[in-house]
């Protein structure tokens, strides 16, 4: 469920037009729904509310300070991967004793960094991490909170580079070994051991793959008490998938019941890090058609939003559901929706049947509020894109479009070249 729906035959956010905001804020722009945003986190954390559990929302799928706020407002945590992320929570109003950090390759001053205020534990995913942050606690008189991530070697039937809990992919801990790296852990004298952690991957669209990892967890999770190690937290991660086309994924209270059923009466706090599956759905990327080139091999529709605005389809080959703003009588062509970016991987959509749109129309691109701005860049020299936010029959801009001059902020030309 979402809040883009038609009036008519005029394309809304909640009570307000797309069209008349794309007139106030020109395009391309990513608008999202506070409604939407709202209702999805509240759906996913009451699906746990018969347990003790923290939503922390994954920020890579979309870091805007005003969405992380949506969320921290409503009692939920974050998870972050990177001191960029963790500085986004913060300035977000995130409280850090909700604040997980995951990632593989946490730099010295990032953990720091961490430690200073101090977070709720580090997803620890390797021997090596775990003497660094021994190290760097140390150093700073701290104690540093831990789970260590481990990778229980599921397949999530997932799209290759979205899946993560595979024995090839480069995270977590080999669940087999981990048990070693708990022990080492437990020795440590700046270490505190207080979860286990997993995330296998990403638009996950059967329970299964989960069930399977909460099986593996949990016996750990048990196997570490008998050896004395206390286990407060289980942590399992994100990927809940969402429908872009004619997936049809679990609803949030279905995949909860499913994990709490298995975990059955094992005492700890569950951690969640959803992204896509509260943001995906609550933010869409409006586009203007620049040209229409029409009666060679293909049709191309060209906008003015590209690859670098939103990377998915030419990353993942994904599909995006894509619609005009304003409805109406026309014929309907089969094309390529295709962006200014001098490369052939810049499409949108491919062999996509679409009513013929006519130069300085819009388009919404459906589905693109996690992954979406936040894999944005600059390439090409194309300013980033504006980000709004409606609620009601208000919207607020929470993410100025770039300039010229953003574009070459931090660069110098050295007096050598004068
Ligand atoms: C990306 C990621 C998530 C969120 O994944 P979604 O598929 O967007 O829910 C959660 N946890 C970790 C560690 C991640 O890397």
């Amino acid at each position: 469920m979402h809040d883009f729906q038609y009036r008519e035959e005029n394309l809304y956010c909640e009570d307000f037009s797309i069209e008349a905001i794309a007139k106030e804020v020109g395009t391309p722009f990513y608008l999202y729904s506070l409604n939407t945003l709202e209702s999805h986190f509240q759906a996913f954390d009451s699906a746990f509310s018969k347990v003790n559990h923290l939503v922390c929302f994954s920020a890579k799928a979309n870091s805007n300070i005003a969405i992380l706020r949506v969320f921290v407002r409503r009692g939920g945590g974050v998870d972050v991967v990177s001191g960029g992320e963790l500085f986004r929570a913060m300035k977000a109003g995130a409280r850090p004793e909700r604040i997980v950090y995951s990632g593989v390759g946490k730099r010295p001053e990032e953990i720091e960094y961490a430690l200073e205020f101090p977070i709720l534990m580090f997803c620890v995913e390797s021997a090596q991490e775990l003497l660094a942050i021994d190290g760097i606690a140390g150093r700073m008189g701290a104690k540093a909170p831990v789970a260590l991530r481990v990778n229980p070697d599921v397949n999530p039937q997932t799209h290759p580079y979205i899946t993560t809990g595979l024995k090839k992919n480069k995270f977590g801990i080999n669940i087999r070994k981990s048990i070693d790296d708990y022990i080492l852990a437990s020795t440590l004298p700046n270490i505190k051991v207080i979860g286990v952690s997993c995330h296998i991957g990403s638009q996950l669209t059967d329970v299964g793959p989960f069930v399977e990892a909460v099986q593996r967890i949990k016996e750990l999770a048990l196997k570490l008490r008998a050896e004395g190690i206390h286990i407060q937290y289980i942590d399992l991660g994100g990927g809940l998938g969402i429908t872009y086309h004619q997936e049809e994924p679990p609803h949030p209270r279905e995949y909860a019941q499913s994990l709490l059923n298995e975990l059955g009466e094992i005492e700890c706090t569950l951690i969640l890090e959803p992204g896509r599956v509260i943001v995906g759905n609550a933010g869409i990327l409006v586009t203007k058609v620049l040209y229409a080139k029409e009666g060679g091999e293909k049709n191309f529709i060209i906008v003015d939003a590209a690859m670098n605005d939103l990377i998915r389809p030419s990353l993942y080959g994904s599909y995006q559901r894509i619609q005009p703003v304003q409805k109406k009588e026309r014929p309907e062509i089969v094309a390529d929706v295709v962006g200014p970016i001098c490369e052939s991987a810049d499409f949108l959509a491919k062999d996509r049947k679409l009513p013929r749109m006519e130069a300085g129309e819009l388009l919404a691109v459906m589905s693109a509020g996690a992954y979406g701005f936040s894999m944005s860049s600059n390439y090409n020299s194309r300013p980033r894109a504006a980000e709004v936010l409606v609620d009601k029959g208000r919207f607020y801009i929470i993410r100025e479009r770039e300039d010229y001059d953003d574009l070459i902020k931090g660069e110098f030309i050295p007096d050598i070249l004068a």
